[in-house]
């Protein structure tokens, strides 16, 4: 490998930034190029959006950032575009989606080459979260021929009682930094299938990927005679959010981020009458009872703990180990940890790409020294990382940390590669111990035992909403329905019914006979 200085990287970085957007023919608003080696950005500045990669951890280019007003014009274009959007026969919709997917199948490399770029995913995870957009949009085609409402019987003769699914209007979608397309299309997919136009409001880490997509997006669109405001971009950071959050118009804000970020939306939508999908932190844990087979745990394990850095909503963040197995799993985790390669996402063998910035980093050597002051010890890992010709990114080595207790440092999500161990002795303990943070959103266990497994997957078992069993707690699939209890939201979304949340549900009684009997029997003279 060439040594290389920050600035030739970032200079090198910027050049396939550029290089990808003009193949997928996305239009980039007035870049205003940033100095290689200007320093480190956190994003959001007075001047606009530095987009920073975390791979040199320095502002690759800057773009304007959307201020109240831009907000306000793009709802108002949404709304404009649901309009027609709302009348297109919903099979008609889902042939601007399948045309959606072909164009993300033509481009997958050139996007998930952007996804590398601003979320630091390794180049097999971005690829694989560009295939779920394609997945999804598979889903969503098939949806729009099957969407459909029930019949019920009806208490009085000659009469329907029925129900339909009308589209909702425009969907606001707020999503995090470390699955900047994915979300997007979980929800677009669905909520253009069912007759909604879209605002997304994409992080302020990742604005190149979020106009990528959206431009392929606009170009399905365009070749169907569709107007492109059926779907927005507004880049932005918190107030952006704040401005569409707040917008009476916006019918559903589905928002993806930090418990934090949850607490400060759902009021405020609430408070207008609107609906919210919230998609927020997780804390998952593994269950690994004596029966477990652990050559399979180990691999599930090391890649739902140390994979994306640590940086899923459904990363693994506690494991559960009957103490008969401890040792032996937690030797066998410091080997696998000790041999995972940490380095340039884009390189050939790397599996453990940089955290999204030294705030991150930082963040977790605080939550380490925490742990230690708590009792734990760190097996393995938990140190930064210097990787060559990148001084401002924040690479680090995945922590294992053996702990006394479930402090609060536990019970907390620290976004970074941190697996804490805990040991039990019943499986009700192990329950107990799964079950007592204020996250609920992935779980697994590792079994062969089938009462082991059929109480963890019961209602007395884990109290979240994906429960697995003898696989991780991350790289769900787009069938089933996502996300999670507790301070984790209680939304979902993508597959299963989730579609229902993007419609509005009309129940109608359609009397055909020549008679006018009340429910319930009632007599009105
Ligand atoms: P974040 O909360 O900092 O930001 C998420 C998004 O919310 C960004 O677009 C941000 O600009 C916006 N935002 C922040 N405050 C806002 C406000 N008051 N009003 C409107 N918008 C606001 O999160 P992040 O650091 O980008 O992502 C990491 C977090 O996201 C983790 O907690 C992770 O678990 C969570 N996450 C959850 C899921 C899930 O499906 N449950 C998926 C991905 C990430």
């Amino acid at each position: 490998m060439t040594t290389q200085t920050s600035s030739t990287l970032t200079a090198e970085l910027r050049e396939a930034a550029l290089a990808a957007l003009r193949r997928i023919g996305a239009d980039v608003p007035s870049v205003e190029l940033v100095e290689a080696g200007s320093g480190v950005s956190t994003g959001s500045t007075s001047e606009g959006i530095d987009v920073v990669s975390p791979l040199s951890g320095e502002p690759l280019l800057r773009l304007p950032e959307a201020g109240a007003a831009d907000v306000d014009a793009a709802v108002t274009a949404a709304a404009e575009a649901f309009r027609t959007w709302r009348s297109v026969p919903g099979p008609v919709r889902g042939g601007v989606v399948r045309r959606l997917g072909e164009l993300l199948t033509e481009h997958k490399a050139d996007l998930a080459e952007l996804v590398t770029l601003e979320a630091g995913k390794i180049t097999s995870e971005a690829l694989g979260e560009v295939q779920e957009m394609i997945d999804v949009c598979d889903y969503a085609v098939g949806l729009s021929r099957s969407l459909g409402g029930r019949t019920m019987p009806s208490e009085r003769p000659g009469h329907r009682l029925m129900e339909q699914w009308h589209p909702l209007g425009v969907v606001g979608v707020v999503s995090a930094f470390n699955f900047p397309v994915a979300v997007w299309s979980w929800n677009t997919a669905v909520a253009l299938v069912c007759g909604d136009t879209v605002v997304w409001k994409p992080s302020e880490k990742t604005p190149l990927s979020a106009l990528a997509s959206n431009a392929l997006l606009r170009r399905a669109l365009a070749e169907a005679g569709f107007p492109e405001a059926v779907s927005q971009v507004v880049l932005g950071a918190r107030e952006a959010g704040e401005a569409l959050v707040a917008d009476r118009r916006v019918a559903l804000l589905s928002a993806t981020g930090s418990e934090r970020m949850g607490r400060q939306v759902a009021p405020v939508v609430a408070g207008r009458g609107g609906r919210y999908l919230l998609e927020l932190g997780g804390n998952n844990a593994a269950v690994v009872t004596p029966s477990a087979d652990l050559d399979l745990a180990v691999r599930g394990i090391v890649f739902a703990a140390a994979g994306t850095a640590g940086q899923r909503c459904t990363s693994l963040r506690r494991l559960v180990v009957h103490s008969s197995v401890v040792d032996d799993l937690v030797g066998r985790l410091e080997r696998a940890y000790a041999g995972l390669p940490v380095g340039d996402p884009r390189a050939d063998g790397t599996l453990v790409g940089p955290l999204t910035d030294a705030a991150a980093r930082d963040r977790m050597l605080a939550a380490l020294q925490e742990a230690r002051a708590d009792g734990g010890t760190v097996v393995v890992g938990g140190a930064a990382v210097d990787v060559d010709g990148a001084p401002g990114a924040a690479y680090v080595s995945p922590a294992l940390v053996r702990m006394p207790a479930q402090t609060d440092v536990v019970r907390r999500e620290t976004f970074a590669p941190i697996l804490y161990v805990l040991t039990y002795d019943t499986l009700e303990e192990a329950i107990a111990l799964h079950n007592d943070v204020p996250q609920g959103l992935s779980s697994a266990i590792f079994t062969l035992d089938v009462r082991e497994a059929e109480t963890f997957l019961s209602e007395a078992g884990s109290d979240c909403g994906i429960v697995n069993v003898n696989i991780g707690t991350s790289g769900a699939e787009i069938g089933g329905a996502f996300g999670g209890e507790k301070s984790t939201g209680g939304g979902r979304e993508s597959g299963s019914d989730s579609w229902k949340q993007y419609m509005r549900r009309v129940t109608n009684t359609v009397n055909y006979s020549t008679e006018l009997p009340l429910a319930q029997g009632v007599n009105f003279g």
